[in-house]
């Protein structure tokens, strides 16, 4: 059965136990309401690391007051047994108090790649998940932590920050998963209307409509005005973004230079979809 902790002494108490026995440790955060995405990432754990430590905690930090922090799907006593299905070793699950104790007054910041995407759209974003990801770094002193594709910006940002203070962490990250029709999973799916979902499939086809294109020598400017025009064609709207960039540095591209990607987001009714995939090398 899989060990549930709620507080950090607890959890330090634990991976030191592990790590005195020479047994390695891998972390994966996410905010709960679990889906096929995050069980890919507990299995690559459970394949690189003695140990695997999911932590589900819906970080107020990162939230806009406008946002979906409260009506964020919660279901802890389904998260427990899917976890428990891959014999995930731990589940850290702190209650906000535990994480942000009274006075709380520090945060964490990453400049330059935060600037664009969906630290352009949603200024407050990327500095409440990079505070949040590096307390459950420092709490757990994991050897990996697991990150997924899906969010590819943050993927990177987290990297930066490992990086940039020394965390003694391997950030590793892991492919999308999607459902048949493409769409990539996500806890917020749960949001959409049965025709919204179906909808929801058109973001990827654009995307890979516009690395098709791209691959095949077309520039940057047309190929992203037609995948604009489907997306609004099929009800996204507002479109927040829909961009190529570098995968590294996330300079603006205009042609594939083989490490472009592409990355969307934007509305369906109230829910904001995200995605994002590489351009194939030529
Ligand atoms: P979340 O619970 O949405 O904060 O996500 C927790 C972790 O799961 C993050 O590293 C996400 O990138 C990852 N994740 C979410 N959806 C997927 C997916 N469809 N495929 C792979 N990883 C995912």
């Amino acid at each position: 059965m899989m060990k549930i902790i709620r507080d950090i002494p607890s959890l330090r108490d634990q991976v030191r136990r592990w790590r005195h026995d020479g047994e390695t440790v891998g972390l994966i955060p996410t905010m709960g309401s679990l889906h096929e995405g995050h069980l890919a990432l507990v299995r690559q754990a459970k394949q690189d690391c003695d140990h695997a430590i999911a932590t589900i905690f819906v970080n107020p930090t990162q939230f806009a007051p406008s946002e979906d922090f409260d009506t964020y799907p919660r279901d802890e006593t389904r998260d427990i047994d899917m976890l428990n299905g891959l014999e995930t070793d731990l589940l850290f699950s702190p209650n906000v108090d535990e994480m942000y104790a009274k006075g709380f007054s520090t945060s964490v910041a990453v400049s330059n790649i935060t600037q664009c995407l969906c630290g352009a759209a949603r200024p407050h974003f990327f500095g409440g998940v990079v505070t949040v990801v590096s307390k459950l770094l420092l709490q757990a002193l994991p050897d990996r932590a697991y990150f997924g594709e899906k969010d590819f910006q943050q993927l990177q940002v987290i990297k930066r920050m490992a990086r940039d203070l020394d965390i003694p962490v391997d950030i590793q990250g892991v492919p999308t998963i999607r459902e048949a029709d493409g769409m990539a999973m996500s806890s917020r799916n749960k949001y959409l209307s049965a025709n919204q979902r179906k909808i929801g499939a058109t973001l990827y086809q654009v995307l890979q409509d516009i690395a098709t294109r791209l691959t095949a020598g077309e520039h940057a400017d047309a190929v992203l005005l037609d995948g604009a025009a489907t997306l609004k064609a099929a009800g996204f709207d507002p479109i927040d973004y829909l961009e190529i960039r570098d995968s590294e540095t996330f300079e603006p591209l205009e042609t594939n230079n083989g490490t472009a990607r592409i990355f969307a987001a934007a509305f369906l009714g109230e829910t904001r979809l995200i995605d994002n995939i590489a351009v194939r090398a030529v």
